[in-house]
């Protein structure tokens, strides 16, 4: 990883407020150490991915919606409206941090094109038999406009290192929280 991305993180998780210029000065040291006071670990690359990704938790702080930025519960929904209460798993916050993540370096409105699926939902769209869509791990995100899926891409994997499935479509990408590293094309 590199200083700059050390610093895209660390600004990700509310530490780093200077510019990302990739120089490891005085901002950067406190940023690191403020990371470090809440989380209990050094702020290496593993652990700052790990903090993103929601694998690590502040000691004192939990994680929860208050943490997500830019995006709201209601926004993974499953899009069915007739065979499940929207609702037919746990939204996994890991996976939403990874969205907020994105949304947060692509600096413009991201959509969930889909979220949850209910078994009924995702057979009718044609989703994977085991597809991460009904476990609340997935999320399907638009690509905005001004930047393309592969830009998206790009950020979403810098993001999610060594972990997660990540895939590349024409509308944007598939982002999914697993513990085994994935990546494909659609
Ligand atoms: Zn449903
Ligand atoms: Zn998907």
């Amino acid at each position: 990883m590199t200083i700059k991305q050390r610093q895209a993180l660390l600004a990700y998780l509310g530490y780093y407020v200077d510019s990302i210029d990739g120089k490891w000065g005085t901002n950067s040291r406190t940023a690191a150490n403020a990371f470090k006071a809440d989380y209990g670990v050094e702020a290496n690359d593993k652990n700052l991915l790990a903090a993103v990704n929601g694998t690590i938790q502040p000691v004192k702080k939990e994680i929860g919606w208050d943490s997500i930025r830019y995006f709201k519960k209601s926004e993974f929904k499953c899009k069915c409206g007739r065979y499940c209460n929207g609702y037919p798993a746990e939204i996994d916050l890991g996976m939403v941090s990874i969205a907020d993540a994105v949304r947060a370096r692509l600096g413009r409105p991201v959509t969930v094109n889909s979220g949850l699926r209910c078994r009924q939902h995702n057979a009718n769209v044609g989703g994977a038999s085991a597809s991460q869509h009904m476990y609340g791990t997935a999320a399907d995100l638009g690509c905005p406009s001004g930047v393309t899926p592969q830009q998206m891409y790009d950020i979403a994997e810098e993001i999610m290192g060594n972990a997660g499935g990540l895939g590349l479509y024409s509308w944007g990408i598939h982002i999914d929280s697993r513990s085994t590293k994935a990546r494909w094309k659609g």
